[in-house]
């Protein structure tokens, strides 16, 4: 069994080519909460969704995010009567939050769910929640504190940020089936994501710390020079005091990982470091860079 860490772009990229080499049943993949919210009426959990979606094979590969093919009937129709609403949810991407919400409403654990859904779209990875408890990032900026989805798909994160925080304050207890995920794994794999939104959430559960570090544990760098290949992350550590590229990254991990990865391009190299292409242009790169990694366990 091979565990990843993960959140919605850059792991499920390398995802893609794990599962050209693995079977599905020998990958458990770890998955950030941290950007979960409630909305209109269904709890939307990103990242678990784009996961179980890319195992599901029904992911929409363009967006990294929702399913390929969906329709946009019902976003239309709310974003007439409300055009405060700023995402946009496909039919049947919105079918899996509404029962999602369905389900906490009655008391089932988010685990248990995505068992569920899992179990649903015939997906045999094994995708772990990070905890069954909310653990939400938020920003603080000149428009008041928001939650991390309304900083970055309401205002495409252009309001300038003075502080990174959680709600609740104190930290999530890790599944213990994630604990036992990480157990019965030969390596951990920190994928590509964003450090601070995606993986630091994840390492702040109870217990994924003190697992890891009894484990051979390989990191992926989602930078290349300066810039992460997508999105907020460059903004982001910076605000957490850390230089925004690969070494910030190495700094936020810490000696908990044993192999650093990082781009052939960046012109920082990291002591110890090994380089690599990491820029999943395509199904085969990721495969490629899937197949180093593993040379690496
Ligand atoms: P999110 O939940 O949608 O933010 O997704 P993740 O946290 O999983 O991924 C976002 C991170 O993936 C960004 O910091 C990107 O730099 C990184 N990323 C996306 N594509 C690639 C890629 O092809 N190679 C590398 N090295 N990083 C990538």
């Amino acid at each position: 069994m091979i565990t990843f860490l993960s959140g919605g772009t850059g792991t499920p990229k390398l995802l893609q080519g794990a599962r050209n080499i693995l079977d599905d049943t020998e990958i458990s993949v770890i998955v950030n909460t941290g950007e979960d919210i409630w909305y209109q009426g269904g709890h939307i959990s990103p990242d678990v969704d784009t996961v179980m979606y890319l195992f599901a094979g029904i992911l929409n590969t363009d967006s990294w995010w929702g399913i390929k093919d969906d329709t946009f009937t019902t976003d239309k129709i709310l974003k007439k009567a409300f055009p405060d609403y700023y995402m946009s949810i496909g039919d049947q991407d919105r079918a899996i939050q509404i029962l999602r919400a369905e389900l906490l409403g009655k008391g089932m654990s988010l685990t248990s769910i995505t068992q569920e859904l899992s179990r649903f779209f015939s997906v045999k990875g094994n995708i772990l929640p990070m905890s069954d408890s909310p653990w939400t990032t938020y920003v603080k900026t000149p428009k008041g504190e928001l939650h991390f989805q309304e900083y970055w798909v309401k205002y495409r994160g252009n309001c300038g940020i003075s502080a990174i925080f959680h709600k609740p304050e104190e930290f999530p207890l890790a599944t213990p089936k994630v604990i036992s995920a990480i157990r019965s794994s030969k390596a951990v794999i920190i994928g590509p994501s964003n450090p601070v939104t995606s993986i630091f959430p994840i390492l702040s559960c109870a217990g994924v710390k003190e697992e890891l570090e009894k484990k051979k544990v390989i990191a992926i760098s989602p930078f290349i020079g300066d810039n992460p290949v997508s999105g907020p992350a460059a903004e982001l550590m910076k605000i957490m005091g850390y230089s925004a590229d690969s070494q910030g990254v190495s700094d936020i991990y810490g000696d908990i990982v044993n192999f650093f990865i990082q781009d052939t391009r960046d012109t920082i190299k990291i002591d110890g470091s090994i380089l690599c292409d990491t820029l999943m242009k395509s199904p085969e790169i990721a495969e490629d860079l899937m197949r180093k990694i593993l040379s690496t366990i």
